[in-house]
């Protein structure tokens, strides 16, 4: 016949874990690994290149938030960081390089240029790289100094910790879906 426990001492099992030992939820741990350990792609065409190799120099050290792995081949990076203008001859490297790059993945776009085009009101030049890119922060600025890099860095991790999935379910976001779709056209000649 089974003993039943008296109330308080289920309650206390419940509640007392051993040392060191950590519960939560399986989304939340993968989204604290991956926020913790972003590594950046730079692509960098102009000035604001400047100020995001300052933002990695000993000075601001980048490497405090845990983001300081830049990597030069796509496959082993996961956070895109747009710095400076994109001129159409540029784009179809700038996309090739983000679908070579393995998911999941964020894209912050820094600067003027990177986002809106800045100054450059011209054909030649991008209006704006979340047409073609789902972009996760925008940094503004012309240019925008290394504190502003390293608080966009920090929002984002934020954002992947709020709202990060272990299967991705916020990358299904209708708003990533448009510039995906731009992608698609441009790969297939239409755009
Ligand atoms: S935003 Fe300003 S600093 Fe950055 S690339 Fe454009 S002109 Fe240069």
């Amino acid at each position: 016949m089974a003993v039943r426990e008296p109330a308080s001492e289920k309650a206390s099992a419940i509640v007392e874990l051993p040392d060191n030992v950590v519960v939560g939820r399986l989304d939340e741990m993968v989204s604290w690994c991956r926020k913790n350990s972003l590594w950046p792609m730079p692509f960098a065409t102009a000035c604001c290149g400047i100020e995001l190799m300052a933002t990695g120099a000993s000075r601001h050290d980048i490497a405090r938030f845990g983001a300081e792995v830049f990597r030069f081949s796509p496959r082993q990076c996961d956070l895109m960081i747009v710095a400076g203008r994109v001129v159409m001859k540029m784009l179809p490297v700038l996309q090739r390089i983000w679908q070579q790059m393995p998911e999941p993945k964020w894209c912050v776009s820094m600067g003027a240029c990177a986002s809106t085009g800045g100054v450059f009101d011209t054909y030649s030049v991008v209006q704006g790289i979340d047409r073609f890119l789902p972009v996760d922060i925008y940094v503004p600025g012309c240019p925008p100094r290394p504190e502003q890099l390293i608080q966009a860095i920090t929002d984002l991790q934020e954002k992947i910790q709020r709202e990060g999935t272990i299967f991705g379910r916020e990358f299904d976001a209708p708003s990533r879906q448009e510039p995906k779709r731009a992608l698609q056209r441009r790969g297939r000649g239409a755009s």
